[in-house]
């Protein structure tokens, strides 16, 4: 069947290598992955109507056949094919205005044409632009059931993805993975039943349900996907616990003088994470736990202490964090706290010179620093640890997997590190039940005393001068205030310039104070001036790019400017405002946008405005944008659900859940068996992504 599309076919030279590489480019390389490309909408070939009828229903899709009565080439108002075709019932025009020379061959005159389109009536009567058609003989059958539709590549045809999909179904091993009391109990169709449902629907389905996935047919497939995940993560679990590690079990004189040491009390929150971290580290198998504490919540201390532990113990402890300016910043607090009390800590980062990075490198070879804090630089092959017992990583969601993966490698012989991971962007219920499964949480949730709330505001952009008189006021008062220059995603170039303009702009507009430009192109030792003088107090108004992002803690600062905010995502916004709020100041955070907002926009400010707490703007920005945001890109890129949506599904989370339990828990033969075939069927070779 020859597809009508605009899009102009590729002339492919050797066309079998051809559509393999293009199928492979959709990650189509084996039969089940074929099978499971499931189609994101139906069209129905099932029925032709007389030209009389379609014509009447008009506005409507539908299918025709008839034979060409006349064929040709107009030019006004430009150029372009009419068709006519007619049954016995009457008579309908199809234009075509791309169109190729044998396509004008293909539909001369007498021949039949079976074209689904939207019927119009036009000026010249009846007609269908552009319609889908198909050359067919008197009395070719119609299809029994709908035609899917795939999600499809560049030049990847449906005509040549639904042969490959109809090839792969055949060649499939349908051996149920599931066993038998297992879909009974809950009812499951059988995975061929289900699959073949999805791509060949008959005619009279519930389309909608389909469409909306809530069909049994997509809850047996969306069970089976969910339930290797479960399966997996709880096999990586057991896995790790039989991995030994070091056990940090002293809380000893180091720890004990730090906490003495420290100008305020430890909070309820901390005390009792700090305890479950404490408990964890103690164990023979490695602890993997995530510290989620919104910004400002204090997890900085909290991992000062636990490294602490570790160094009581005899072991060295890492601490990385995504970017040169918090690495710093961790660096010179938490060697400030500890120096003082007897601890090397080294510094380590990407930017140091050859010479300074080797002498690091000594440090952590010979066990001479106790405690290592840096970039993903200390994930380089070249870093050797003595006696790694702790990898702290902060701001956990900024790394991929591969480099978390990396870290837990430096433990040496079997011993793995500890690792607690840290993250101001909470992950909601469903999705750490399901990527997390493998993780312990603690959670901070209460502030250090003494805050006051945030007030934010929605600003127009005119109103500019205001708000440099805001900024004005402020510093006055001696307050400090961030300026956080629009986000250009399309060219790092052009953030510079707004930021160097703005900053200009800024100084020019405000000469009695002392205005700072901080970005993501300064070298780290100009960065650390400037971040210095701001901590200090000698800057009134720092000018920054999105690098201040994360992390940065200078309590003074009570007032932040974000330009364009309508740009940012919402947790983006949240992690900017949190950089405010963090002394006793009433802070205020002031959102510019330009007119007019879209939607979404609209949306992500109103709920700025709305809350300050992290959960709430985690799950509405879960809502707006999907699970993505909170795994990092090179997570989520793994596409680890694809048919299931943590929104909706979360009932079928927790069934796949018990199952995995009850398989895994059981381990009869039978048992392992199905968790084998099933793993293999759903993940093949893609387990070990999984285990970080
Ligand atoms: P985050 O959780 O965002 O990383 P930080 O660890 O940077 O937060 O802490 C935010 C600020 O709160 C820092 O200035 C820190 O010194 C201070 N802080 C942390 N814990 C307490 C506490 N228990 N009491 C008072 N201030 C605290
Ligand atoms: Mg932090």
């Amino acid at each position: 069947m020859p597809e009508t599309k605009q899009k102009k076919p590729a002339a492919p030279k050797k066309p079998a290598a051809t559509a393999e590489s293009k199928l492979a480019k959709l990650g189509l390389r084996t039969d089940m992955d074929l099978v499971l490309h499931l189609p994101m909408r139906y069209e129905d070939e099932t029925e032709v109507l007389t030209i009389r009828e379609a014509c009447m229903r008009g506005g409507e899709v539908s299918q025709v056949e008839g034979v060409v009565t006349s064929n040709e080439i107009a030019y006004k108002p430009r150029r372009q094919l009419l068709v006519h075709i007619a049954d016995e019932t009457g008579d309908i025009q199809l234009r075509f205005m791309n169109f190729y020379g044998s396509q004008v061959k293909q539909l001369a005159e007498g021949t039949r044409v079976r074209a689904r389109g939207e019927v119009r009536h036009g000026f010249f009567g009846a007609e269908m632009v552009h319609p889908a058609y198909k050359i067919v003989n008197e009395g070719a059958p119609l299809p029994t059931s709908l035609t899917p539709v795939y999600p499809s590549g560049e030049g990847l045809s449906q005509l040549v993805l639904r042969r490959a999909i109809a090839d792969a179904m055949k060649r499939v091993d349908w051996t149920d993975t599931l066993p038998p009391e297992v879909l009974k109990t809950m009812r499951l169709h059988p995975l061929e039943t289900a699959v073949r449902t999805l791509h060949y629907p008959p005619p009279q389905i519930d389309e909608n349900a389909l469409i909306d996935r809530t069909h049994p047919a997509w809850t047996r497939v969306k069970f089976d996907e969910l339930l290797a995940q479960q399966l997996s993560l709880k096999r990586a679990q057991r896995a790790r616990r039989a991995k030994g590690a070091a056990k940090l079990g002293k809380v000893g004189t180091l720890s004990s003088a730090f906490e003495a040491s420290l100008p305020f009390k430890l909070t309820k929150a901390q005390q009792r994470v700090l305890k479950e971290i404490r408990e964890d580290i103690k164990q023979p198998y490695p602890m993997q736990r995530l510290l989620q504490g919104d910004v400002g919540s204090g997890k900085t201390i909290v991992a000062a202490l636990s490294a602490a532990q570790a160094i009581d113990s005899g072991y060295q402890a890492a601490l990385m964090a995504p970017t040169e300016i918090l690495a710093d910043q961790h660096f010179r607090k938490i060697a400030a706290w500890l120096e003082p009390l007897g601890v090397k800590v080294a510094w380590l980062t990407g930017s140091l010179k050859k010479k300074e990075k080797e002498a690091a490198y000594a440090l952590v070879e010979s066990g001479a620093a106790q405690l290592v804090i840096g970039t993903h630089a200390i994930i380089q092959d070249t870093v050797q640890f003595a006696k790694l017992g702790l990898v702290i990583v902060d701001e956990q969601h900024r790394f991929g997997v591969g480099q978390r993966l990396t870290l837990r490698n430096k433990g040496n012989g079997d011993n793995v590190p500890h690792q607690l991971m840290m993250s101001a962007t909470p992950i909601p219920r469903t999705l750490a039940m399901t990527y997390y499964a493998d993780l312990e949480v603690s959670v901070i949730d209460e502030l250090p005393p003494g805050r006051t709330p945030i007030v934010t505001a929605v600003v127009d952009q005119n109103r500019r001068d205001e708000v440099i008189a805001r900024v004005h006021a402020a510093a006055l008062e001696g307050r400090q205030a961030y300026w956080v220059c629009p986000l250009i995603e399309e060219s790092e170039a052009l953030q510079l310039q707004t930021a160097t303009e703005t900053y200009e702009t800024l100084a020019a507009a405000l000469p009695d104070l002392r205005v700072g430009l901080v970005h993501g192109r300064l070298k780290p030792a100009e960065k650390a001036e400037v971040m210095d003088a701001f901590a200090a107090g000698d800057i009134h108004v720092l000018v920054a790019t999105t690098v201040i992002e994360v992390g940065v803690d200078v309590p003074n600062s009570s007032l932040m400017v974000i330009e364009h905010a309508e740009r940012f995502g919402l947790s983006q916004l949240h992690q900017l405002r949190g950089r405010v709020g963090r002394g006793s100041a009433a802070s205020v955070c002031l959102l510019l946008y330009q007119s007019p907002l879209g939607p979404v926009a609209k949306q992500r400010l109103m709920t700025m405005r709305e809350t300050t707490d992290g959960f709430e703007i985690a799950r509405r920005d879960l809502e707006i944008r999907g699970p993505g945001e909170f795994l990092g890109s090179r997570q989520s890129g793994q596409a680890m659900l694809r048919f299931a949506d943590l929104e909706t599904d979360g009932w079928l989370v927790d069934q796949a859940r018990d199952v995995a339990h009850a398989l895994l828990h059981e381990a009869t033969p039978a048992n392992k068996a199905t968790v084998e075939a099933h793993l293999e069927r759903w993940l093949g070779g893609r387990e070990e992504f999984l285990k970080v």
